[in-house]
């Protein structure tokens, strides 16, 4: 574990070849930085967790990976490419999930998913699309528009799409938001097959139980600050005698008692 002084600087644990590096991010709104100086690497095959409260600036860090949004500063490499110079390059080895109004609205899913394979240069015929379908357990639906989905049914079929170039770094904003246990389930077995094969995971999740259960390493932001990192087991063991923690704490410290005691209790925005 490292101090929040050094994490500003770099990230230690992860070691080297880094799939991510973030360096010095500072992103902007008007006025209002809303990310402030954040760095971290992700290592192949790692999961790490970007955990903060609502409003902590953890969207906006991924639309900078993403090539959506520009830094006032900061540096961004993804597989030792300079995403802020080449994005396409740099975003040929992300997969992002994205919300369901990402997409085409008129296409069928079956129409979608031989979109997207064209876009990434996945070959795909008919047989081996509904195969893909039948992995996620929507063979069915081939011929529905995704707004005839449910919940679980949408974010698998993102989840797929994210994941159909095998891509190096999978970015996950809340993907088990809303999902009932066995779509959650389902979700983390395909996240745990993409890390098989060597690819690495950025997430998002507002679920200390989520973090502690399937993240490698996580790191907590705070207004747009780094304020700890360090696997759940060491985070919880660097904390466990805060007073802060103790005050909260039912029995044994969780992820969930150490988060609460570096962010505070009240609420946000
Ligand atoms: P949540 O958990 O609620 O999704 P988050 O950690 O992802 O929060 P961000 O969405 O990155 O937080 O927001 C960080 C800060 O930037 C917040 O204060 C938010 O209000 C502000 N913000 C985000 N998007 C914009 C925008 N498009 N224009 C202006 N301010 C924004």
């Amino acid at each position: 574990m490292s101090t929040p002084s050094e994490e500003t600087t770099t990230d230690k644990h992860a070691g080297g070849g880094a799939v991510l590096e973030v360096d010095g991010l500072v992103v902007r709104y008007g006025s209002r930085t809303a990310v402030d100086g954040v760095a971290f690497r992700i290592a192949r095959g790692e999961i790490l967790g970007l955990l903060g409260p609502n409003g902590a600036g953890k969207t906006t860090t991924l639309s900078v990976i993403e090539g959506l949004r520009r830094p006032a500063s900061g540096s961004v490499n993804v597989d030792g490419i300079d995403a802020l110079r080449h994005p396409i390059d740099a975003c040929s080895r992300l997969g992002v999930q994205l919300q369901s109004s990402g997409f085409q609205p008129e296409l069928s899913i079956e129409q979608l998913l031989r979109l997207y394979a064209g876009l990434y240069g996945v070959r795909l015929t008919r047989a081996t699309a509904r195969e893909a379908l039948d992995g996620v357990g929507l063979e069915q639906e081939a011929s529905k528009r995704l707004k005839g989905l449910s919940g679980g049914q949408a974010q698998r079929f993102s989840l797929l799409i994210a994941t159909l170039h095998d891509p190096l770094l999978l970015l996950l904003d809340e993907p088990t938001s809303g999902l009932d246990p066995q779509s959650r389930r389902s979700l983390w077995q395909r996240i745990e097959a993409s890390r098989r094969r060597g690819g690495s995971i950025l997430l998002t999740t507002h679920s200390m139980e989520e973090a502690q259960a399937v993240c490698d390493r996580i790191v907590i932001i705070d207004h747009g600050r780094i304020v700890a990192t360090g696997s759940p087991a060491e985070l919880i063991a660097a904390h466990r005698e805060d007073p802060r923690v103790l005050a909260i704490a039912h029995g044994e410290p969780t992820l969930e008692d150490v988060f609460i005691a570096l962010t505070g209790s009240d609420l946000r925005d």
